[in-house]
C-alpha cells in the first residue's frame, strides 16, 4: 500500500535569490514553485513581503486539492538564526537583523515554522532525499558566495553547543594568508569560494593578464553581481582559457586539502559537495577529489566524494522536512 501523501513549504532565502518550493514529502518531489531576486539592499520589510509573496505564489503552483493542506512550513536563510524563537539573528547578505521570521510566516499561513540556517537545511534535504540517504554520517559542504557545510550524525543533523557547527569556511588553511570576511587570515573561504575564486580572477585581469573572461566578467560585475557565474566559468574552461583554469585549480587544490582534513579528523561515511561553481565545474570537483585523496591519511583517504543529488532543490526540500518534522512527522 503507498504511503499517503503529505505536504509542506521550503523556503530558501538566499543572499541572491530566494526560492520556495512545495515539497511532496513522502517523496521529497516538488509539486509547486516560485523563484526570484531576494533583493536584500531593500530592506527587511522588502525581504519578509518577498518571502511571503512567493510562498503565495508556489503554494497556487502546486494547485493542491482541499483535503491535501500543507502540514508546516521550513526556511533555510544565509546567515545566524535562533532555531528555538524561529528568528534570524544576523544576516549580511540579506541585510536583516533580528527578523522573526517563524512569527512573520506563521501569522500568514497558521502553519508551524521551523528557521534554520541555509546550509543545515540543504544537508537535511540530501539526508532524506538525496546523496546523503542510506548513509549514518557525513558532511554536506557548500561552495557559494562562502563555504558551510551541514554534519550528519547518526542520521540528525549535529548543530553544536552554539548551534554553528559546520564552519568550515572558516577552517584556516594558511596562517599568514589572505585575509577573510570574517576577519581572520588564511581561511578556506578566502581561497576556495566563488567570491575567491572571482576576486583572484579579476585581480589578474586587472593586471593585463589576457582571458576570454576580460569582458564577460567584468560587465557582469559592473551590472551589481558580485561573483562570476558558474556557467561563465564552465564556457572560459571549454574554451582552454588559461586564467580560468589555473585559478580553478588553485581552488580546488585548496579545498582537497580541507576535504583530506575532513576525512581525517571525523571520517564520514562519505563526503557530499554542493553550489554551482561544484555542480557546473568538474575541474574544481575532480581537483579537489585528487588532493583530498593524497593529502588524507591512507584508511580514510577512500572516503567517497559525491555531488549532491537534488542540486538547486536541496534548501527547499530539506526545510520542508525540517519543517514537517515540528508536527511531529516521522521519515522512514
Ligand atoms: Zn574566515
Amino acid at each position: 500500500m503507498s504511503k499517503q501523501k503529505a505536504y509542506a513549504l521550503g523556503i530558501d532565502l538566499g543572499g541572491t535569490k530566494t526560492l520556495a518550493a512545495v515539497v511532496d514529502i513522502t517523496t521529497g518531489e516538488v509539486v509547486g514553485s516560485a523563484r526570484k531576486r531576494t533583493r536584500a539592499e531593500r530592506g527587511q520589510d522588502f525581504v519578509s513581503q518577498r518571502t511571503i509573496e512567493l510562498a503565495t505564489i508556489a503554494i497556487n503552483d502546486a494547485n493542491l486539492s482541499p483535503e491535501d493542506s500543507i502540514l508546516a512550513i521550513g526556511v533555510g536563510a544565509a546567515g545566524q538564526v535562533d532555531r528555538k524563537k524561529g528568528v534570524v539573528l544576523d544576516a549580511p547578505n540579506l541585510g536583516v537583523h533580528d527578523m522573526p521570521l517563524g512569527e512573520i510566516l506563521g501569522n500568514q499561513f497558521g502553519k508551524p515554522v521551523y528557521v534554520g540556517n541555509d546550509v543545515e537545511v540543504a544537508a537535511q534535504g540530501e539526508n532524506i532525499y538525496g546523496s546523503g540517504h542510506g548513509y549514518n554520517n557525513f558532511v554536506c559542504i557548500f561552495i557559494g558566495t562562502g563555504i558551510g557545510s551541514g554534519i550528519v550524525q547518526n542520521g540528525q543533523l549535529y548543530t553544536g553547543l552554539t548551534g554553528t557547527a559546520g564552519e568550515v569556511g572558516h577552517t584556516i588553511i594558511d596562517t599568514n594568508g589572505r585575509i577573510c570576511g570574517c576577519g581572520s587570515r588564511g581561511c578556506l573561504e578566502a581561497y576556495a569560494s566563488r567570491t575567491a575564486i572571482t576576486k583572484a580572477i579579476m585581480a589578474e585581469i586587472h593586471h593585463g593578464r589576457p582571458s576570454v573572461l576580460a569582458d564577460d566578467a567584468a560587465r557582469q560585475l559592473r551590472q551589481g553581481e558580485t561573483v562570476i557565474r558558474s556557467g561563465i566559468l564552465a564556457a572560459a574552461i571549454q574554451q582552454k582559457d588559461e586564467l580560468t583554469i589555473e585559478v580553478i585549480e588553485e581552488a580546488g587544490d585548496y579545498l582537497g586539502r580541507a576535504l583530506g582534513s575532513i576525512m581525517n579528523f571525523y571520517n564520514p561515511d562519505c563526503i557530499i559537495l554542493g553550489g554551482g561553481v561544484i555542480e557546473a565545474i568538474d575541474l574544481l570537483f575532480e581537483t579537489a577529489i585528487h588532493r583530498a585523496r593524497t593529502t588524507a591519511l591512507a584508511a580514510p583517504s577512500k572516503t567517497p566524494i559525491v555531488r549532491t543529488k537534488l542540486g538547486d532543490y536541496s534548501g527547499v526540500v530539506g526545510a520542508a522536512c525540517l519543517g514537517a518534522q515540528l508536527t511531529g512527522y516521522k521519515f522512514s
